[in-house]
Formats: structure tokens, C-alpha cells, sequence
């Protein structure tokens, strides 16, 4: 048997180790050029894949150059130009600092750089491949440097193995510009994937680049944000509650504009939109902080997406200040005016129904002009064009009414009686008391047969047939479908519960047919109604479309 012996590892196999700390994919390997671009001055910087990146990975940018006599020493470990001593380590505003990642490219695929630095007149190429030297020789090239990767991992074929489908690892990549993009609004940025161009963003001020990164949509729905205390700024842009997201896809952090991970960034940019969104919706956000170097500590991670601060209660506080006093305009209850996207809604809390407080103030209500595809309600007021959902503006007005006006039930000429297992008998013997509440009257009448003696009026009116047998089923089986959540809710939240359960089963569906007169009359429902803007579940009522962004999308102003 052989002895165990220690061995110094060869140094082409140290590097391919440290290599999987800072290559762990093609969005990696953009990350690094990327960096690299905006740390040698760059205003404009071209990212270029091929096969989600492991054919082919080509970032050019308009820099400063590397000199020729420099370019030898651009694959060495540890060779860098950014740090001259120990000190500047703690001072560091650069992305790169530690001269790894062209060497741990080079050990992991074919690199080609061409480069002229300001003030030489002829540029330099060097070529190099795994395991051996550079070659360098003069080239024509423009101001600025182009590096090219070819055949990421073709010399580590296991690491292959970990990544995903070209598809995918091209998204990775797209994500990576995008965030640079957003957080370098005075740099040009262009994406080409397999020869298209799939982004190309110029110069511009930070929203305008917003919107050419994440869309119109968001772009007009963002608030900027600004605190500073002492050396701390935060600053940066969030949505307004008319607009969210299902998850956090587009809250972008950074700290002096390198790009981090921090969850608890996250929670408290969250905090102060409760009430404001939704239950379960995220804002968006792009949000740096600035703060001396010196409080961050950058070397903690190879890839430096986590940053440890130095100062972190008073970065969360200022973070939370910053998003409070942004959002003081933006009422916690859902007043929409007429002529915004009222994505807002009202405050759901752990998904419970809610009426909000205050009335929405509309002037006029809208004049209903047709139906479309049998689901929503064309409209128009002085604003521009609505868009209502009539299932779920029926579902609201209803909602509002058994909520305010169940104290009066209106008896049933001849009760139903209603015949039921006895699981689904004990269920609803729970609910008796609750359901009494909002104007639904039924008492046991023998084992696990109940009689319905009254409804709500506001549900007569809008569907008589629930005084029938059939309906009437329907409608309990409905209110027991849910059965097993109630337990854990409050008395208040039960009722806001059954009485939004109700609403939606009695509501006018998708599907319905409504002639001229049904469909003002709904309108008129709905304008009459407290909170207009959602329906119970949070979902908004309607969407209005105002005259000033109906024109500029058809180019008139
Ligand atoms: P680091 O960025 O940590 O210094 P890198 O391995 O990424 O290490 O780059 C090594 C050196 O190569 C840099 O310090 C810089 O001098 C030079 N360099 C790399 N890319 C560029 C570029 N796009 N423009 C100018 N110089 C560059
Ligand atoms: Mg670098």
C-alpha cells in the first residue's frame, strides 16, 4: 500500500480550483469582462454569447487599455493593477482588486485579448490556451479592449455537468447586464445572443434607463428615494403601490454600485409596503448605498455577491427611513384616482378580504359602452377608458353590501331544506353563528338536514334563484369547500371570509351575457361602493387606461 504523502499541487491545478471559485458559469465569466470594462473607464461596453456563452463569450470595451508591456501579466494570479499596497486593500471603489479572474478564465478556456491603451498607436493581441503561455504580438486594434472567451470548461469537462440549458445560462447572462445596465445608466450597454441583438441601451439618465431595462410600465410608476447621515447615502428608485410584482426579480441592490445579495435588504425595503400591496406581492426596487469603503468588507466572498457591512444597523435603518418617507403619499387604503393603474390593492392582511376605510373619490360614473369577450366592461369617463372585471366588480359591490346591510334578512317564502353527510353537518354547524351574521339564516331539522330560512337581501336581489334547492346546495358546498382554513381565523376574519365566499358564488361570472342596461347598472354598483379599485380577494376591480397614455402610445404627444 502506498504511503500517504503530502504533494504541493501542481500550480495549473490550484488555479483550476481557485477557477471554479470565480468561473462557476458563462454568467460568471460576463460578470468578471464586465467589471473589468467599467473599472478601465469604459462608457460603452459590448456583451457578446454564443450557446449560452460556452462557445463563445466576447466583451469589447472603449477603456483605457492595457499597455503592451502589461498584457504578459494579465493572465497571472494575483497580477493586478488596481492595488499597489496592503493598505488600499480596505479602500477599494474598483470591482476587481484581486487579479484572479483572467487567470482563472485562462486555465478554464481559450482566451483571446485585443487592446490599446490610450497614447500607444499600435494595440497588442495575446492568445492563450490552458496549461499554456500567452502569446502576445501587435494587431491593429481600437482605443479600448476586446476580450474573447472560447470553449469555456472544454478543459474541466465535469464542470459542464453543473450548468443549465444554453437556454437558461443565456437568461443568467441577460440578468447580469441588466443589472450592471441599471446601476451604470451613462454607460452604453448592448446584448448579442447567436448573432441578434437582444439589448441595447445608450446612455441615458437613471429612470429613462430603468425603462429601457425593465420597461415603460415600471419606469412610470417609480419614486425616488434619498437619505443621507453622515458618510451613509442611500439613493435609488422604487415602485409607487400601483404597480408589483409576484416575486423579487427586480429589486436590484447595490453598495457603492457593486452589485450585492442581501435578503435583509430586501425584507426591509418590504416592510413599510405592507398595507400598500397586495398580501404576497414585492415592490420593485434599484437602490445603491453609498458608504466609505472602509465599513464594507468585499473580500468576504470569491464572487463578492454578499457584502458584510461594518455598519449594517444604520444601513437598515437608513434603508427603512428612505422607503417610509417615499411612500408617505401612497395612502394604505385603496384610493385610486381615476386615470392610474389601480394595481393597488387594498390591504389584504394574510389574505383576509378587507373594506377599506375611506370612500374613493370619483366624480362621475363611467358610461358603459360594451361588453367584451363576456368577461369585462368597456367604459369611458372624462379620464380616458376603463376596463372593468365584472365578476369581480359584481363580487365587491356584493361583498360590501352583505358586509354593511346582512342585518337584514330577508325570509324565504318556503325554507330549503338541505340534506348532508355528517362531516359536512358538523362543518356547518360551526359556521351557523357566523353565517347568521351576514344575513344567512339556517337552523338544524333533524340529523345532518338543515333548513334555509333567509338570505341577505342584497343576494336575492342579485341571484333569486339561491332560494332554490339546487343553488342553495351550491352555495353551502362553496362555503364548505374552505372549511378546513377557517379554523385558525378570527371571528372577524371568518366573516370577512364567508362573506367574500358568498359574494364570489353570487357574483355575475365570466361568461355572463349583460345587455345595455345590466352593464351600467353594474357600473353604477361599483362607483357607488366603498372600495371600487379591488375586489375582495385583492385583485383589481378595474384598469384604467387615461387619454394622456392613449395618446402618447399611439405617438401623439
Ligand atoms: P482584477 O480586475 O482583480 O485586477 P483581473 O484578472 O480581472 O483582475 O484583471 C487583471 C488586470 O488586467 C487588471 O488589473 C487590469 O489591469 C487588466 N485588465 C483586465 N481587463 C481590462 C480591461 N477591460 N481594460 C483595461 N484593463 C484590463
Ligand atoms: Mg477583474
Amino acid at each position: 500500500m502506498d504511503k500517504a504523502r503530502i504533494r504541493v499541487l501542481p500550480p495549473e491545478v490550484a488555479s483550476r480550483i481557485a477557477a471554479g471559485e470565480v468561473v462557476e458559469r458563462p454568467a460568471s465569466v460576463v460578470k468578471e469582462l464586465v467589471e473589468n470594462a467599467l473599472d478601465a473607464g469604459a462608457t460603452a461596453v459590448d456583451v457578446e454569447i454564443r450557446d449560452g456563452g460556452l462557445s463563445l463569450i466576447r466583451v469589447a470595451d472603449n477603456g483605457i487599455g492595457i499597455p503592451r508591456a502589461d498584457v504578459p501579466l494579465v493572465f497571472e494570479r494575483f497580477a493586478t493593477s488596481k492595488l499597489q499596497r496592503v493598505e488600499d486593500l480596505a479602500a477599494v471603489r474598483t470591482f476587481g482588486f484581486r487579479g484572479e479572474a483572467l487567470s482563472a478564465i485562462g486555465s478554464v478556456a481559450e482566451v483571446e485579448i485585443l487592446t490599446r491603451a490610450e497614447g500607444e498607436l499600435e494595440g497588442t493581441r495575446a492568445r492563450k490556451r490552458p496549461n499554456e503561455p500567452p502569446i502576445v504580438e501587435p494587431a491593429a486594434a481600437p482605443r479600448g479592449t476586446q476580450v474573447t472567451v472560447r470553449n469555456l470548461f472544454a478543459p474541466v469537462p465535469a464542470r459542464r455537468k453543473f450548468l443549465k440549458s444554453p437556454l437558461r445560462e443565456t437568461d443568467l447572462v441577460h440578468q447580469v447586464v441588466l443589472r450592471y445596465a441599471l446601476t451604470f445608466p451613462e454607460v452604453a450597454f448592448r446584448l448579442t445572443v447567436n448573432g441578434r441583438q437582444v439589448l441595447t441601451l445608450p446612455k441615458a439618465p437613471p429612470v429613462q434607463r430603468i425603462g429601457q431595462a425593465l420597461g415603460r410600465d415600471i419606469a412610470d410608476h417609480l419614486v425616488e428615494i434619498r437619505w443621507e447621515a453622515g458618510d451613509l447615502r442611500v439613493h435609488g428608485w422604487i415602485s409607487s403601490p400601483q404597480i408589483s410584482r409576484a416575486t423579487r426579480d427586480r429589486q436590484f441592490f447595490t453598495v457603492n454600485r457593486r452589485p450585492i445579495r442581501s435578503g435583509l435588504l430586501a425584507v426591509i425595503l418590504e416592510r413599510p409596503y405592507a398595507g400598500r400591496l397586495p398580501a404576497g406581492r414585492k415592490p420593485v426596487a434599484i437602490i445603491d448605498i453609498d458608504i466609505d469603503p472602509r465599513f464594507v468588507d468585499v473580500n468576504v466572498h470569491p464572487r463578492k455577491a454578499e457584502v458584510r457591512f461594518a455598519q449594517e444597523r444604520s444601513i437598515y435603518w437608513a434603508l427603512a427611513r428612505a422607503v417610509e418617507n417615499a411612500l408617505k403619499p401612497f395612502p394604505t387604503q385603496a384610493i385610486v384616482e381615476v386615470g392610474e393603474w389601480p394595481f393597488a390593492g387594498a390591504p389584504v392582511g394574510e389574505g383576509a378580504p378587507h373594506i377599506a376605510e375611506g370612500r374613493a373619490s370619483y366624480s362621475v360614473t363611467p358610461r358603459a359602452l360594451a361588453q367584451l369577450h363576456r368577461a369585462y366592461i368597456l367604459a369611458e369617463d372624462e379620464h380616458g377608458l376603463l376596463l372593468v372585471d365584472q365578476h369581480a366588480a359584481h363580487e365587491q359591490v356584493l361583498f360590501e353590501r352583505l358586509w354593511t346591510t346582512a342585518t337584514q334578512p330577508h325570509p324565504l317564502s318556503t325554507p330549503v331544506l338541505l340534506h348532508l353527510t355528517p362531516r359536512e353537518a358538523d362543518a356547518l354547524t360551526e359556521l351557523l353563528p357566523t353565517l347568521q351574521d351576514i344575513g344567512i339564516e339556517m337552523e338544524p331539522f333533524g340529523a345532518n338536514t338543515f333548513a334555509l330560512r333567509a338570505l341577505p337581501a342584497p343576494l336575492i336581489q342579485a341571484d333569486p334563484t339561491l332560494a332554490q334547492m339546487e343553488r342553495a346546495r351550491g352555495l353551502v358546498d362553496a362555503l364548505l369547500e374552505e372549511a378546513h382554513t377557517y379554523a385558525r381565523l378570527s371571528p372577524d376574519a371568518l366573516k370577512e371570509r364567508l362573506a367574500a365566499r358568498v359574494a364570489c358564488f353570487a357574483a355575475i361570472r365570466a361568461g355572463d351575457v349583460l345587455n345595455g342596461d345590466q352593464q351600467q347598472a353594474l357600473l353604477d354598483m361599483l362607483w357607488d361602493a366603498w372600495s371600487p379599485a379591488t375586489c375582495p380577494h385583492g385583485r383589481p376591480a378595474f384598469v384604467a387606461l387615461s387619454l394622456e397614455e392613449i395618446e402618447r402610445r399611439f405617438q401623439r404627444r
